[in-house]
């Protein structure tokens, strides 16, 4: 019914192009409106700065000449003549002999604390843990890292007068609660591009090269499997991507973040009701109505992305189409095939482009089948008084558009050989049925 979009017909194009979407998961409505998709949609540049190649590596504290700006690394990736190499819990002393390309360190202003879980679930770091404490501040330069850091956090907390005044033995007694977090960062080596002269020219997910950015979600996904061993009361662990301060991120250096919960949340506890009605929902409502619709960006043997339906902002979504629900059980190939449908659209999107980057997954101590998928929205514009007075979402970009301007940018990039993706746009099966999560 024209005008209406609260029937089952998530996506309507209204005969004056109006283009009205509601989500089949969550219900959220959004239009667009002709003539207003010409907006523009990158960030306004800021000043060009010219940066001194000499602190290309000093631009923040993810950096790689300032290891000592993060809590202490809980492991890194390096790469030497026999291949990627994983090196953990490296002594301070030890943090400049080898420069990371990913690092998994503790996120300084956790979302929740060590004493969260200790406060509310009677979490008790572990002797190993304590040990790891110990040990790191047995020497000089780790004592001093450890509690710089402590200060910091202290100071962001309003407690810095009283920190001052404590004894070290007191305040290192502090320090196994850098150790215990379970909200931790995933650092990519770059802040620029190779060869930057600006300030602007940062190194994105899509700046990567396939090889890169598949050993990034590898990286990550094994930083899912240890939060979740090392917290015995995270429910769930949230994982995300902000990319530039527009999407709310600190630092314009790339990386992720893991944050484990006691809860599921209320966005997966939605989706799992919603499958626990109708278990193959993500087939259905979502990759069959992208392919009736011709919404389809790009596929391989092991995961589908399309432009998404019914979100606030424009936004792509990555499919895995294996079997396994949980990403640390795919398999490599599995791992590889999602890794570069998520390169590539972050490739086609641009490093100009703020984005959230929101991971979904079947918490491991749910039931119900979900597949692993990752949503990539743009940043591009501001809910104002209209969407918070009627929760009609006005979205600049529909789908279609969104899906034809992924399309031609991902045949340019192929045709550079800067992503790994075939086939794109029309060259995809289009097929019904193309997910395995719930065989
Ligand atoms: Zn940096």
């Amino acid at each position: 019914m024209i005008g209406h979009t609260s029937g089952s017909e998530p996506l309507v194009r209204l005969p004056d192009g109006t283009v009205k979407q509601v989500s089949p998961l969550t219900g959220t409505v959004v239009w667009t409106v002709p003539g207003r998709g010409g907006r523009p949609h990158a960030v306004p540049r800021r000043d060009r700065l010219e940066v001194d190649p000499a602190e290309h590596d000093r631009l923040c504290a993810f950096c790689s000449a300032r290891y000592l700006d993060t809590p202490p690394e809980k492991s890194r990736l390096v790469l030497t003549e026999d291949g990627p190499s994983t090196l953990e819990h490296l002594p301070a002393t030890r943090l400049d002999e080898t420069v990371a390309e990913l690092r998994l360190v503790p996120n300084l202003y956790e979302i929740l604390s060590v004493e969260y879980w200790r406060a509310n679930h009677g979490y008790q770091p572990s002797p190993e843990l304590l040990t790891r404490a110990t040990a790191y501040t047995a020497d000089p330069l780790g004592r001093a890292h450890v509690l710089d850091m402590l200060g910091r956090r202290a100071a962001a907390t309003g407690l810095s007068g009283v920190w001052a005044t404590e004894p070290e033995a007191e305040r290192l007694a502090q320090a196994v609660d850098l150790f215990a977090g379970s909200h931790d960062v995933v650092v990519a080596r770059r802040h620029l591009v190779d060869g930057a002269r600006f300030s602007d020219q940062l190194a994105g997910s899509g700046s990567l090269t396939p090889e890169e950015h598949l050993r990034y979600l590898q990286f990550t996904v094994e930083a899912m499997r240890a939060q979740y061993a090392a917290q015995p009361y995270a429910r769930y662990v949230a994982v995300f991507q902000n990319w530039l301060r527009a999407a709310g991120a600190s630092f314009d250096h790339l990386h992720k973040q893991l944050v484990a919960i006691d809860e599921f949340g209320p966005q997966t506890e939605r989706e799992l009701a919603r499958l626990a009605a109708e278990p193959d929902v993500y087939t259905t409502a979502i990759l069959d109505h992208a392919a009736a619709h011709r919404l389809v960006v790009a596929e391989n043997e092991h995961a589908i992305a399309v432009a998404g339906v019914g979100h606030r902002y424009p936004a792509l979504e990555v499919y895995s189409r294996s079997r396994h629900h949980l990403p640390w059980d795919h398999t490599p190939a599995e791992l590889r095939g999602f890794s570069d449908l998520l390169h590539a659209l972050h490739a086609a999107t641009g490093a100009d482009v703020p984005t959230n980057e929101e991971w979904h997954y079947r918490p491991p101590s749910a039931a119900q089948p979900m597949p692993w998928h990752v949503v990539l929205k743009w940043r591009v514009s501001t809910l104002a008084g209209f969407e918070g007075g009627t929760k009609i979402n006005v979205n600049t970009i529909d789908p279609y558009t969104l899906r034809d301007r992924m399309v031609a940018e991902l045949a340019a990039l192929r045709a550079d050989g800067r992503v790994a993706v075939h086939p794109i746009g029309d060259e995809c099966s289009h097929d019904l049925g193309v997910l395995r999560y719930a065989d």
